[in-house]
């Protein structure tokens, strides 16, 4: 089993934590770099490669920014998302707008930056022109559903029939024939069908089904496919047994799938698209939380300064999140804790029979490969507070790139009365 290590060591929490208190979020600079270096070495064979980063995944503007000095640009489904990216420079069709059960206001303010919109279902043509009239933009996207259970190989990865997202074959050939006649004239597919794909073959045979559609739907609607979305599902390997993937290897099999089936269509300037998150991110942040309290009952426990607000996947699909006990990266795993936040909800446990070093308060716990559907998760329950976000830059330096939460923070919805007036001086 591959041991699994992280980029921060005791001595550099112990520093970190005379400025920044536990719990805090910390980015690894450098590691992101890097892998966004690889993703686009990956996909260079194709002139008009882009990955847009899904800001879901680490909605930090500090985090965006660096993506954005790799060409990167971002795929949002809010608002304050799209905002997030304006802010940060991107614009126009350096924006994937990939939303559901998309508000009309939203759909307004794409439109109004020009953010590539990616309809999600055939009845949002209509509701579209209700908001920004019968003249489309130039360049529009489709979600594409197929249906059924998404295999490789005998495996079955997800089930598209059972996901809300995207429109049938039947209904994007349509779309596209409709979108033609207001004034749509460059198109794009997208299809996001399985989620944390720990495979080098999810991007490669989910490319091959959406060449082979935008052959067809070529053929049938005269469209000028210009781009294929993959999105998003790209995974990591959480656990110490799971292999990761190799970016080169997916790289090199869309690539394989592209000269295949697009080349001999004459479909070879089609620009491949990406909307990783996860892939981009998860690995390069950790969660640095200290061990406040040990309890013995029926099990052993071990209660940390971070709960379910901080990083909620745990919580949320029984996440697994290796856990590295800072200077005890060596020392043998011949302990059994469930490791716990302060929630009064049972299921806050960021490890459950957990074979670990044996921890002593005040020991720094590195919850692993949180940097994506980590901090951005967060919610308040209980009325705990959101940490801060720390980035380990590639000089050494950390720098704080969002603060934590404060209570006036939690009680600014109540500025409309008087009863929290003073609230910090309680
Ligand atoms: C969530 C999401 C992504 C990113 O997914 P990852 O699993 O983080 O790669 C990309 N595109 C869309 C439309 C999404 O909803």
């Amino acid at each position: 089993m591959a041991k699994k290590t992280t980029f921060v060591t005791k001595e550099q929490i112990e520093e970190i934590v005379k400025a920044y208190p536990t719990p805090f979020y910390l980015y690894d600079e450098s590691g992101i770099r890097k892998n966004a270096e690889n993703v686009y070495k990956a996909f260079s064979w194709n002139e008009g490669y882009r990955e847009y980063f899904a800001v879901k995944a680490t909605p930090n503007p500090f985090i965006l920014k660096i993506l954005k000095e790799y060409g990167c640009g971002v795929d949002c489904a809010s608002i304050a998302e799209l905002k997030m990216a304006v802010k940060c420079g991107f614009s126009g069709e350096e924006i994937m707008f990939s939303s559901n059960d998309t508000p009309a206001e939203e759909y307004e303010y794409a439109a109004k930056i020009g953010a590539v919109i990616n309809l999600d279902d055939f009845t949002h043509i209509e509701f579209l022109e209700g908001i920004i009239g019968d003249k489309f933009p130039e360049l529009m996207s489709c979600r594409y559903n197929p249906g059924g259970v998404f295999t490789m190989g005998n495996d079955i990865m997800d089930s598209p029939k059972d996901a809300k997202y995207g429109m049938t074959k039947e209904q994007i050939t349509e779309a596209f024939k409709i979108m033609k006649t207001k004034g749509v004239k460059r198109f794009g597919i997208h299809a996001f069908l399985a989620s944390n794909t720990v495979t080098n073959d999810y991007y490669p045979t989910l490319a091959r089904e959406l060449f082979e559609l935008a052959k067809e739907l070529e053929e049938k609607t005269g469209a000028d496919i210009e781009f294929i979305n993959l999105s998003g599902g790209v995974g990591v390997a959480y656990k110490p047994e799971q292999t990761p993937n190799d970016i080169d290897v997916i790289g090199e099999g869309v690539k394989k799938a592209y000269n295949d089936i697009l080349v001999p269509a004459g479909m070879g300037d089609v620009k491949i698209f990406t909307e990783m998150g996860r892939f981009m991110l998860a690995p390069y942040g950790v969660v640095v939380t200290k061990a406040i309290h040990e309890k013995h009952i029926y099990k052993e426990y071990i209660g940390v300064d971070a709960c379910a607000v901080n990083l909620i996947r745990p919580a949320m699909y029984g996440a697994y999140h290796h856990i590295t006990v800072a200077g005890k990266e060596d020392a043998a795993c011949d302990h059994v804790y469930d490791v716990t936040g302060s929630l009064c909800e049972n299921s806050d446990k960021f490890a459950i029979d957990r074979k670990l070093p044996k921890i002593d308060i005040g020991d720094y716990l590195i919850l692993h490969d949180a940097g994506a559907h980590g901090y951005s998760m967060g919610y308040n329950y209980n009325g705990k507070l959101k940490c801060a976000e720390l980035l380990l830059k590639e000089n050494g330096e950390v720098s704080m790139i969002r603060r934590a939460e404060t209570l006036k923070d939690y009680f600014a919805t109540f500025d409309f009365c008087d009863i929290l007036e003073n609230a910090d001086e309680i």
